[in-house]
């Protein structure tokens, strides 16, 4: 049943969702890289998703490379997910209560992150960046921290200089409305530049509270961690007395059954202090979790003084998601990924060089990014230098033809366990044709 490809695309109903979403929206999106800001263009308004396949409000299907940003990693409306949703909101929906299923979600967390020894569920990667962050400030009694160019944590007053992302999108140093006090507790370094980092602590490290790092970087495009990297933020947090956090809201559950620092084979003497999860845990609902070491998870409330809650936090029925999602997981899926992600970056790359246009490839696990320049990309000003226009006319080529791919230049490519050799061939199709509109 894959559609075929469709030339004479009609976007009528999503034009007019758009105009109706304006009024009451801002920008008539809920998330800003939605609104195709970047690309130009019409966004297309979902009505609907199965396995690889989304459907959009005029009937247009295309293959989905965005899988929600990350979640849906089993494909769309996968039946065990599903099941597992229908048969927890029978029960309810939100007690405000403890209820078996945040347990078992978070039981199935922590097993397959080993270092990791407590989590708290909460509602978006956003919550659990910013929890982390105040938890590592009280517990170290410091308030600086520091983050990494092109490095996105969700939209956390202190996490949003040179965020990436939708902030890289939209070419914003920052944004506004984040006071002057917040943004002067955030030491902003580049990212892959252990110098930088030992510069930095020899300066300021009695201050520094955590270094907050994207276990393998995805919001600037997707740019590993360099060699010794990863080892090296442990070294020099450690030897300062500050805290380490990996962000692996994106890479969490997707770039192995751990996350990247289990697919990098990092040692438990190397692990972070904490954790922060968000996304796949989720499967398509609202859960996320930050977590790691049970001395410092132990001055939150109620037992300590880190202050932190929330009405639908361990939600019943998101955790149900999460954890069918998270058993869904299986080796299979993981070698599923690695093959499908394969079979689309290499054909893009094949058909990006047939038609001249100068690109990278890069890669975390499963998640990859193509970058429209020549040249490895090791940190933010080298993911900026990119030619946006050449993206541009690729990623509308791909959309015409029945491929969805992230609106923006500084996007992974999100791939599912679900995309079969059909969907994969619908994408492999469509490239010559997007690479020439490119070149
Ligand atoms: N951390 C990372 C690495 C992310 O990629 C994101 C979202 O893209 C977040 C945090 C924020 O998560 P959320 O959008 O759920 O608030």
């Amino acid at each position: 049943t894959e559609p075929t490809a469709a030339p004479t695309q009609t976007t009528t109903a999503s034009a007019t969702l758009l105009d109706r979403a304006s009024r009451v929206i801002p920008g008539g999106v809920n998330s800003p890289v939605r609104a195709f800001r970047a690309v130009g263009g019409t966004p297309r308004f979902i009505a609907s998703a199965t396995g690889p396949w989304l459907t959009d409000a005029d009937g247009n299907r295309y293959v989905d490379l965005i899988c929600s940003w990350g979640p849906m990693i089993l494909g769309h409306a996968h039946p065990s997910v599903l099941e597992a949703v229908k048969d927890a909101a029978a029960q309810g929906f939100s007690f405000g209560t403890p209820s078996e299923n945040e347990v078992k979600l978070a039981e199935e967390i922590v097993s397959r992150v080993a270092p990791l020894e407590q989590v708290r569920l909460v509602n978006s990667g956003t919550e659990a960046t910013m929890s982390a962050l105040r938890l590592a400030r009280g517990y170290t009694g410091r308030d600086v921290v520091v983050k990494f160019a092109g490095c996105y944590h969700g939209h956390v007053d202190a996490l949003l200089a040179s965020a990436g992302s939708g902030i890289a999108t939209f070419a914003l140093p920052d944004s506004a409305g984040v006071p002057r006090s917040s943004a002067g507790e955030t030491i902003v370094l580049p990212y892959n530049d252990l110098g930088a980092l030992e510069a930095a602590f020899a300066e300021r490290g009695h201050e520094i509270a955590a270094v907050i790092t994207e276990a393998a970087a995805g919001n600037m495009g997707v740019v590993p961690p360099a060699p010794g990297f990863t080892e090296g933020l442990r070294r020099v947090t450690a030897a300062h007395g500050a805290l380490l956090i990996s962000d692996e809201v994106m890479t969490g559950f997707r770039c192995s059954a751990s996350g990247w620092l289990g697919r990098e084979g990092v040692a438990p003497s190397g692990a972070p202090d904490l954790f922060t999860f968000g996304k796949v845990m989720g499967g398509g609902f609202p859960t996320a979790a930050f977590g790691g070491r049970a001395d410092v998870m132990a001055l939150l409330a109620p037992q300590g003084p880190v202050y932190q809650a929330g009405t639908l936090s361990g939600n019943p029925v998101a955790s149900a998601a999460g954890l069918a999602t998270l058993q869904g997981c299986t080796p299979d899926v993981y070698e599923r990924l690695d093959t499908v992600a394969t079979a689309i970056a290499g054909a893009a790359s094949e058909a990006l060089t047939a038609a001249s246009v100068p690109h990278t490839v890069q890669w975390a696990g499963s998640m990859f990014s193509v970058f429209f320049r020549d040249g490895e990309v090791r940190d933010y000003d080298d993911a900026r230098d990119q030619d946006s226009a050449a993206f541009r006319r690729f990623f509308h080529s791909m959309l015409a033809q029945g491929v969805h791919l992230p609106p923006s230049a500084f996007e992974s490519w999100f791939v599912s366990a679900s995309h079969d050799d059909a969907a994969v061939s619908h994408v492999l199709d469509a490239l010559p044709a997007a690479a020439r509109a490119a070149g």
